[in-house]
């Protein structure tokens, strides 16, 4: 049955019907008093979602466009940039700075384990002479599943002084909490399809007064990703090109479901969904690729289940279940896949998968296999909360 498919993907993530509904309308013009008005009431409210006073911009494009946005607004060629890589995302941002010709220097952790911040902290506080412009650093490493102790490095970069950072938020805005203001954070990227609850076609990049000194001076070309053309607009609740309307009447009633819902709430049902997913898969006696549950990611659960092969596992939920989990990437194809768990995910969808895993690591006879053990452990998880 394909029209009940069921996405456990980190992205895109299901889509509320009443989003679907204001996609369906028909497109008004994006320099009329109306779009405007829609236009004022999102910005106000991704403000709240961001927990800023910042500017937040809206741009046509994904997760990455906006992230790179995020880095080539606020610097020059030869730049040092440091770049947290431990996992797919860390490493792209690291390649766009290369791209960029910035001189980017990689801290690495291995996939699956999350960054050291004291690795942050040691080549920070030996840079006496300032020349770290900007430290890049995904929160959530979606790749992986790992959460990114951003606090912390945080916390290094501001004892720093002069480096900005920029965070790649796709999958922790709206997941957990990113208090932007009370961090300071410059820079922060996120995307549409991840937890906004919308289709693919949205990034978001909130700045910083800090960063906006640096764009000033910043000399890396820029044209339709110039952030300072959207804040002009933004402004005057408009853009500098045609947006896509539909997705912003899909966002104005994502955010309305956000807010309804309110902001501890939505980081509650992300920690709970997590909680149940691990539960259930420690109590299969399954490996969890992140074994620190401090470090686990509240969007997305990476399971190593080593027996058997990742790619089978997803094929058979894909087959019996109608349900969509993520292989791994690069290295790790064939050896995890992952239960995306963010956005507009329920309770109930978190025990219908885990059912649906149990019978399916069953069939390929997974060993000594607990069966029952993980649906009993999520909704221990859910039921006591
Ligand atoms: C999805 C994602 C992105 C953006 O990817 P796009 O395909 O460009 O939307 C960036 N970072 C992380 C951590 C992601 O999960």
């Amino acid at each position: 049955m394909d029209d009940k498919l069921m996405l456990m993907i980190p992205g895109p993530t299901p889509v509320p019907e009443r989003v679907l509904s204001a996609l369906a309308k028909h497109p008004i013009g994006h320099r009329s008093g109306d779009f405007s008005k829609i236009m004022a009431q999102v910005i106000a409210d991704l403000k709240w979602l961001h927990q800023t006073q910042n500017d937040v911009l809206i741009l046509t494009a994904s997760g990455t466009g906006a992230m790179e946005a995020g880095i080539i607004n606020f610097l020059s060629s030869g730049d040092r940039v440091l770049v947290g890589c431990n996992g797919k995302f860390g490493e792209r941002w690291a390649d766009l700075c290369d791209t960029f010709g910035l001189r980017t220097e990689r801290i690495t952790a291995s996939w699956g384990q999350p960054l050291d911040p004291d690795a942050f902290r040691r080549a920070l506080e030996a840079d006496t002479q300032k020349q770290i412009k900007a430290v890049v650093i995904t929160h959530s490493e979606t790749s992986t599943g790992v959460l990114n102790d951003l606090e912390t490095i945080n916390r290094y970069v501001k004892d720093h002084g002069e480096a900005l950072i920029i965070v790649d938020a796709v999958t922790s805005l709206g997941a957990t909490n990113v208090p932007v203001d009370e961090w300071g954070l410059d820079v922060v990227g996120s995307g549409s399809q991840k937890g906004f609850m919308i289709p693919p076609g949205l990034g978001f990049v909130c700045v910083s007064a800090k960063a906006w000194k640096a764009y000033e001076t910043a000399k890396l070309p820029r044209f339709y990703l110039d952030l300072g053309k959207y804040r002009k607009d933004a402004a005057k609740n408009t853009t500098p090109f045609t947006p896509p309307v539909n997705l912003i009447f899909a966002l104005q009633a994502a955010l309305e479901m956000m807010k309804a819902e309110g902001l501890d709430q939505i980081f509650g049902r992300h920690l709970r969904l997590r909680n149940a997913a691990r539960a259930a898969i420690e109590a299969l006696g399954v490996p969890l690729l992140v074994r620190d549950a401090a470090a686990a990611s509240p969007a997305i659960t990476a399971v190593e289940p080593g027996h058997v092969d990742s790619e089978k596992v997803r094929s058979v939920l894909r087959q019996k279940y109608d349900i969509a989990m993520a292989g791994g990437q690069d290295h790790f194809k064939g050896k995890i896949f992952r239960i995306g768990h963010l956005g507009f995910v329920s309770d109930r969808d978190i025990l219908s998968a885990i059912a649906a895993l149990e019978s399916v690591l069953q069939d390929l006879e997974y060993p000594n296999l607990p069966v029952g053990a993980g649906v009993t452990a999520a909704a221990k998880v859910i039921m006591q909360w």
